[in-house]
Formats: C-alpha cells, structure tokens, sequence
C-alpha cells in the first residue's frame, strides 16, 4: 500500500530566540498535523516567514523574500504562505494589501493558534490573526524540539517598559509571566527529552514575577538551576535596572547558571540614556557590573549598542567607547539607531547623519575587535567544556558554545559529537569572533 504523501512546510525566521521559540511552537503544530518539514523551500505546501521588525532593515528583507517566493505560487496554486513575527502584528491587515501572494498573517501573541486558524481557514480565505488575547495558548506539548541543542523555555512575554527607540511593546504586547509551576513542569520535561542546557527566554526576562504571588526572577533562577539534571542555565534579556542582589548572589550560588550574562546598556552617556528612557546611569551600570563579576570572577558580558542615536555628540559617543573598553565585553551587538514607526524617538531633534553615524559604528566596532580578541587570547591553551551546536565549515569541524558563550570549532575527530552533547575542547587558536581548538586525547 502506498501512503499518500504527506505536506511539507518550510520555516524562515529572522531575529531573536523568542521567534526561535515561536518557530518551533509553529513546527510542532504543524507535525502533530500530519505536515512535515522540509529542506527545500521550493517543494513547500506552506511557507511561514518569521519575521523582526526591530530594525527597518529586517522588516524590509521579509517582504522582499515574501516577493521571491512569487514564483512559487504560480507552479503550486495550494501553496499557503504566512507572515508571522513582530512585522506581522506591526502592518497586521496592510500586509495583505502589500503582497497579494499572502494567504494569512500571525501575531506572536497568536502563535499557539495556527494549526486553529489553518483547519477553519475556507479555500481563499485571508485572515488576519494580530493582538493579543487574554488567553494564550501555551502547549508545550506542541513544541518542536527536533533539530536543537538547548531547551528554550519561555517565562515573560512581552514588555512594560518604554525605551524611546523600541517597537517591541507594540509587536510583542504588555508583559505576562508564566506560573513558576508550569515553567518547573517544562524545563523537567525539556531534561526528560536529554537538553543539558536550559535557557530562559523574556523580553525582560529578570522582571518575571510569579502571577498574583511574591516570587521574583531570583527565586526563579534558584528553583530551575536545582532541577537535577540541568547543566547548564542561561536566561535572556536582562533589563540592567531590573537586576537585584539577590539575582546577582544566584551567579555565587549555583555554578550551573552560566558565567555569561548579556546586558544591553544601549549608551555609554548618561544623556543618551535619558533620551533613550532607560531608567538607569552610566554609574549604576558599573555598579551592576561590579557586583556581577565579585559574584563570579569568569562571567563574561556582552551588550547592546545603539550609534546615532538623535542628539548623540562626539563626546557622548566617546563615552560609550571608555565603557566599552572599561567594561571589556565579551562581544557586543552594536547597530545604527535605527527609527521605528510609533516609537517616541521618532519625535527627538538632532537626528545624526548616515555617514557620521556610520563611521562611529566602524570606531566602536574596531575597538571591540581588538578588546575580544585580546580577551579570546587568554584562553589558548585551556580546555573548555563546548555545547555541540553544529557543523561548521569546512563540515569536519563541529562548532560548539562554552559556558561563557564563546563560540568554538573542533576537529570532530576522534569522536563525532552528538548535537546538545557536551564535549571537552582544548583552545588552540583565538579569534576575534571564535575559538578553534581540539578534542584532548585520551589516554
Ligand atoms: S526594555 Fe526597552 S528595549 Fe527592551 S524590549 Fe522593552 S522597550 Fe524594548
């Protein structure tokens, strides 16, 4: 008996490792319906693109994917494509008007609703499914897992805070925590499935409160970091004012929460700052990181850096490279300002001209080459236990993550190392952005 065939999807996702997350909710729906992925986008039945739209720059690439796929259409008539992500809640029903090829469009916050919206869908339909509901559909059990090396549990959606440059509050919607009991009962279920390392995922992540009760993200980070069987702890993003001692003592507390912790500072310039709404100083800042690295002498930091921001002086820019160079940052994510609409910098005079702006990103970026691959230097010659995240180029090398967040590749000799696993790496080599090492003989 031959069976029929069963329908494919294809995935493209753009930005964070909440969309990451996202793509997989939307895989495993799909496959709990019968659909299974595959590798060529062209012999799709449904193409879903995940898209960001923190930077312009993104939010124009997803719709001129969206026109390539065109061709698709035209050979395969049944071929649903979708737009899912931050652009998707951002343009909602507009997104219809501007590519006709698109069948539906989906919110983050509707995620959980897809394999609902595509069974009711009638032939031709377009449907529109942005904003967010008061219920939200969480099923862990419809997560695809398939394919990953850690367990990304979600534990706050969305955000209350109003940074003047920021669209997510409007894509992603008010904060919502998850109950401390049901993220136990999935990171339980995510050691149960064999990931070794966990990572807690917000927009805010360290201003989880448990709902209606007194807990705060340092209970949190406690009562995951004493499941058996976790290995290794990360959590992303941090609001820096949002950190408390008691978070910082969880660093001496438990040596399974990696010695790593990105903090976006955005500026170095108290100025900037204010301008930017962050709530916090430069001093404070240094304070935090202080604190941070008396509680754990190897933690590594890595930040965000906005340049150009409106109004930004030769001396304020300066003053976020003393911090980048005081601070020593482990790697930085630094970009142009990048003016979103609906956002209150829209509105700040002063804007800075493309090409000084430009040229400042080079400056910073050139600083933090130098100072990475000063600190990467330091490690030559230690063995580090690496995260197996892959294959790298040429394909005998394997790539992996240190606890500290380091990128490292590998001989896949003498063994080849399952995804997820973790496997013991000597530092031979330093780059800026990576390390290159060898698996230690065993005698
Ligand atoms: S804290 Fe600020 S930058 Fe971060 S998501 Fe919220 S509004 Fe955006």
């Amino acid at each position: 008996m031959k069976l029929p065939k069963a329908k494919r999807f294809w995935i493209e996702t753009w930005g964070c490792q909440m969309n990451e997350l996202d793509t997989q909710r939307m895989a495993g729906q799909l496959m709990q319906s019968g659909m299974l992925p595959t590798r060529s986008v062209e012999d799709a039945d449904i193409i879903l693109l995940n898209s960001c739209s923190v930077r312009e720059k993104a939010e124009h690439k997803v719709f001129s994917q969206l026109g390539r796929y065109r061709r698709f259409k035209a050979d395969n008539p049944g071929l649903l494509i979708g737009l899912c992500g931050c652009v998707a809640q951002q343009v909602g029903e507009s997104a219809l008007d501007r590519n006709p090829d698109l069948d539906f469009v989906l919110g983050p916050a509707r995620v959980g609703e897809l394999s609902r919206i595509l069974d009711r869908r009638q032939p031709g339909e377009r449907i529109v499914a942005t904003g967010f509901p008061e219920e939200r559909l969480f099923d862990i059990d419809t997560i695809s897992r398939a394919g990953t090396y850690k367990g990304m549990v979600t534990v706050i959606e969305g955000c209350d805070k109003n940074c003047t440059f920021c669209i997510v509050p409007m894509t992603r919607g008010s904060e919502r925590c998850r109950p401390l009991e049901d993220i136990l009962i999935e990171v339980e279920h995510l050691v149960e499935y064999g990931f070794l390392e966990i990572e807690l995922l917000g927009q805010t992540v360290n201003h989880w409160r448990e709902p209606g009760g007194q807990w705060d993200f340092a209970d949190l980070l406690d009562r995951v970091a004493r499941v058996p069987g976790v290995e290794r702890l990360r959590f992303v993003t941090s609001y820096p004012r949002d950190f408390t001692p008691r978070m910082v003592e969880q660093f001496r507390r438990h040596p399974n929460i990696c010695p790593y912790l990105h903090l976006p500072v955005q500026s170095g310039s108290d100025r900037m700052l204010k301008r930017m709404g962050r709530g916090y100083t430069i001093d404070s800042f240094r304070r935090l990181v202080e604190a941070l690295r008396a509680a754990r002498a190897d933690l590594a930091l890595s930040t965000d850096l906005i340049v150009g921001f409106p109004g930004e002086t030769d001396g304020d820019f300066q003053e976020t490279a003393t911090l980048v160079e005081e601070v020593g940052f482990a790697s930085v994510y630094a970009f142009k300002y990048s003016p979103r609409p609906g956002t209150a910098a829209l509105n700040l005079p002063d804007a800075i001209p493309d090409d000084l702006a430009s040229e400042r990103l080079q400056k910073l970026l050139q600083l933090q080459e130098r100072i990475q691959r000063g600190l990467n230097e330091q490690l030559v010659g230690a063995e580090m236990d690496v995260l197996v995240t892959g294959w790298a180029e040429p394909p005998q090398l394997q790539s992996g993550r240190t606890a500290c967040h380091r990128i490292v590749h590998f001989p896949a000799e003498p063994d080849a190392r399952p995804l997820g696993s973790i496997a013991p790496v000597v530092i031979e080599k330093a780059n800026p952005h990576s390390l290159l090492g060898r698996q230690p003989t065993i005698r």
